[in-house]
């Protein structure tokens, strides 16, 4: 990269001048971050593959699952995830489960003077070097079939573009299964609609309670939360949060640590009817 010439700093002699000069440059520089900004949504248009278009004869598998994947020897995602095995693929996942729906979280800010403030899904971050300011940019994408499947991932770049792939490829790369049931006491209608007990996650200084909620009641939860759980399969869940939930990335990351305690949890099997368990996807 070529080095920019640095900008000399405005002389004291002539103030009306040098408040004048900096006064233009932020208007330049706000200029730029607003083209930035207003650029992003025609890209997320366009980028948004429809599900299933998959080409799986133009994939080269790298992974010995990868490879059993493709000859058909491995038609169930529950075989890999049960066995604990790592998907390192993307297309293994695009592949078993052909409903996968993407979704970004809102885990920025758009900066600037006028109407500032408003959620972004990038987050931009800057580094100060000898050559000027370093942008990159965050993003985090969950990945989910609504029917027992979802997974979180974060990606991060020069670009927006590239970032965002990386955090899609990721979310596939990190899908794991739930556990589904209806653990409220005003419904007890046993079918896999809510959570099937009260589970807590955590994330740093945030926590999120995930309750059971009866039928009809909805996705009563914070919208980036509510998205990760809508594309697990949940359809009515309560919900409280506690400490610093302004942090998208702790919030989110905390919905997803608490939706792994629904199967660490031990279930006595006498209550597993009771609840209407549903392990995965509906049978
Ligand atoms: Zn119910």
């Amino acid at each position: 990269m070529p080095k920019k010439p640095e900008t000399p700093e405005p002389e004291v002699k002539a103030p009306a001048v040098a408040v004048e000069k900096v006064v233009a440059e932020e208007e330049a520089k706000l200029e730029v971050e607003k083209d930035v900004i207003e650029a992003v949504p025609a890209e997320e248009e366009a980028a948004k593959p429809a599900p299933g278009s998959f080409d799986i004869a133009a994939w080269t598998p790298k992974t010995s699952i990868g490879a059993k994947v493709k000859t058909g020897e491995i038609k169930d995602i529950d075989i890999i995830l049960d066995a604990g095995t790592p998907i390192l693929e993307a297309p293994i996942v695009d592949i078993l489960l052909p409903n996968l729906e993407s979704d970004l979280l809102m885990i920025g800010q758009s900066k600037g003077k006028f109407g500032g403030g408003a959620r972004r899904i990038f987050r931009q971050t800057q580094k100060k070097s000898p050559e000027g300011n370093k942008p990159s940019f965050g993003v985090m994408a969950v990945a989910g079939n609504r029917n027992g499947y979802v997974g979180l991932g974060y990606g991060k770049g020069k670009d927006t573009v590239p970032s965002r792939e990386k955090a899609v490829r990721q979310s596939k790369l990190n899908v794991f299964k739930i556990k589904r049931g209806c653990g409220s006491w005003q419904c007890n209608c046993r079918t896999p609609h809510s959570v099937p007990f009260t589970v807590e996650g955590k994330c740093g200084s945030a926590i999120i309670r995930l309750m059971p909620a009866p039928k009809g009641k909805g996705l009563v939860v914070e919208p980036n939360c509510a998205k990760i759980l809508a594309l697990a399969g949940f359809k009515d869940v309560w919900s409280k949060t506690f400490g610093q939930t302004r942090n998208t990335v702790n919030l989110a990351t905390a919905c997803v640590d608490a939706l792994k305690k629904l199967s660490t949890t031990k279930i006595p099997h006498t209550a597993a009817e009771v609840l209407g368990l549903c392990d995965g996807k509906l049978k």
